[in-house]
């Protein structure tokens, strides 16, 4: 699947739409989903154009995927999630219904976040 430049994210990291930033560094951009799902619910993206988790992981250089794994951490700690814990999730494709083809890492915190699926129609 080939990278569309007008996906929300992309549009979010030219400045063309406007967020509510938690971090940014040089490969790593995060900010609050606008539909929070938990208490906590921030996105972290890298700045490259790949279009999934199996994008990222093929094509992306090693430190730009060092950068983006202690990226999540780091921002992770600094919300003040480590000690009460949280859930990261990245959804890739059909079966795991990603909605933005522009690859993320949601971070779940600021309570419980339940069981870790659900199976399929309950
Ligand atoms: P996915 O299902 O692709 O893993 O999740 C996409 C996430 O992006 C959803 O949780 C959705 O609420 C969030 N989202 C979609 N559009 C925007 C937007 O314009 N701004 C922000 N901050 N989040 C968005």
């Amino acid at each position: 699947m080939a990278y569309d430049d007008g996906n929300v994210f992309a549009r979010i990291l030219r400045g063309d739409l406007p967020c509510d930033k938690v971090y940014e560094d040089d490969h790593v951009l995060a900010f609050r989903d606008i539909n929070p799902q938990r208490p906590t619910h921030v996105l972290v993206i890298p700045k490259g154009a790949y279009v999934s988790f199996d994008d990222f992981a093929e094509s992306a250089s090693d430190e730009e995927i060092a950068g983006f794994m202690r990226a999540t951490g780091r921002i992770a700690r600094d919300l003040g999630l480590k000690d009460p814990g949280y859930r990261i999730l990245a959804n890739h494709g059909r079966d795991g219904r990603q909605e933005v083809p522009h690859f993320h890492v949601h971070i779940f915190g600021g309570g419980d976040c339940g069981p870790m699926i659900k199976p399929a129609g309950k």
